[in-house]
């Protein structure tokens, strides 16, 4: 799935979400003819057809495009049905698509290969309509509702952009993305500065509504689509940055204290500003360099807490001094 998702008008970087205004279905057959029917008899419901001529053009078709189910037929002079059926399990980009498996008879071995291979279903050849599309929607629907609670599972409750567990697994996708592509990646960790002082002062429901704005103020500076913003935990927001070196992080960073800055949410017991105010722990690393993803985060982290000691309300990267780039560089040694 590529391009933003959005939530009642709310822009976010998560994309995992399905925004397509029709789902998108994928009809593999050898022959033309067979596709022609589909074609035919399929284009006025309320789904978008693609079709491919052969196992390996479904194939490249299906990781182009992410379809919502794919029509699957078995014999296939190449790669048959079910290579193509086993290659899509096995990518776990590709392995919740459902699969529909067109069988040219009812043949038990055939469609219990299929079905063991984890197609989702079967018709018989020649097929009938009704059938087939009423397969089709059910599967559908199903795909819907499942995607839906990946969604929901991958998304934080409160703020609405993406959680811990999200993160940590497009944290991981994105390191090996890094070093084999051989792109640099970024990490900016953001804090919100003295969050339990303000809970104390401003009660919690307050608290949580200055969570929502920041968390959306935060998402509202990086808009590429591999970018995510999530909810590390508490007060603390991590932003994942592929294929962004430590000067266009760094710029990001500055909107992200700008945004946040201009929501101007009143916060007496800051020490830092007069308003809710946010610390920034700014690392990247580039092709070539040794470490790991844990020290990239170790390192975001460590900064994070030299931007607090300094003053909070500024961003510390790659060759600051303990002053940061932003803010009133008063002295605040307390635990943030
Ligand atoms: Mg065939």
């Amino acid at each position: 799935m590529s391009g933003a998702a959005h939530h009642g008008g709310e822009p976010m970087t998560m994309h995992f979400a399905n925004p397509r205004p029709a789902p998108l279905v994928l009809a593999v057959d050898d022959v033309p003819a067979n596709l022609d029917v589909l074609v035919e008899h399929l284009h006025r419901e309320d789904i978008e057809l693609t079709v491919a001529i052969s196992g390996e053009e479904g194939l490249a078709l299906a990781q182009e495009l992410r379809p919502d189910l794919i029509l699957l037929d078995v014999m296939m002079p190449g790669m048959d049905g079910f290579e193509v059926c086993r290659r899509l399990k096995a990518d776990p980009e590709l392995a919740d698509i459902p699969v529909l498996f067109l069988t040219a008879a009812h043949d038990d071995v055939e469609i219990e290969r299929g079905l063991a291979l984890g197609a989702v279903d079967y018709v018989s050849k020649p097929f009938s309509l009704p059938i087939l599309k009423a397969r089709m929607h059910n599967h559908l629907a199903l795909k819907r509702k499942s995607d839906e609670l990946a969604q929901l599972a991958s998304t934080d409750g409160l703020t609405r952009v993406a959680n811990r567990r999200q993160f940590d697994i497009s944290f991981e996708s994105e390191w090996l993305r890094a070093q084999r592509h051989g792109r640099a990646l970024s990490l900016i960790v953001v804090d919100v500065d003295h969050f339990k002082r303000f809970n104390d002062r401003y009660g919690h429901a307050e608290g949580d509504q200055c969570l929502k704005r920041v968390a959306e103020a935060l998402s509202s500076c990086s808009r590429r689509p591999g970018d995510l913003v999530a909810r590390y935990g508490g007060e603390e927001f991590v932003a994942l940055l592929p294929d962004t070196d430590a000067v266009a992080a760094r710029a990001i960073g500055e909107k992200m204290l700008a945004a946040v800055s201009a929501l101007a949410i009143a916060h007496a017991d800051n020490s830092a500003c007069c308003n809710v105010s946010v610390s920034l722990g700014l690392a990247t690393v580039v092709p070539g360099e040794p470490g790991s993803a844990a020290d990239l985060l170790a390192s975001a982290d460590r900064r994070l807490y030299r931007a607090k000691a300094a003053g909070r309300n500024r961003m510390i990267g790659d060759g600051d001094g303990d002053g940061g780039t932003a803010g009133d560089p008063r002295s605040g040694g307390e635990a943030r």
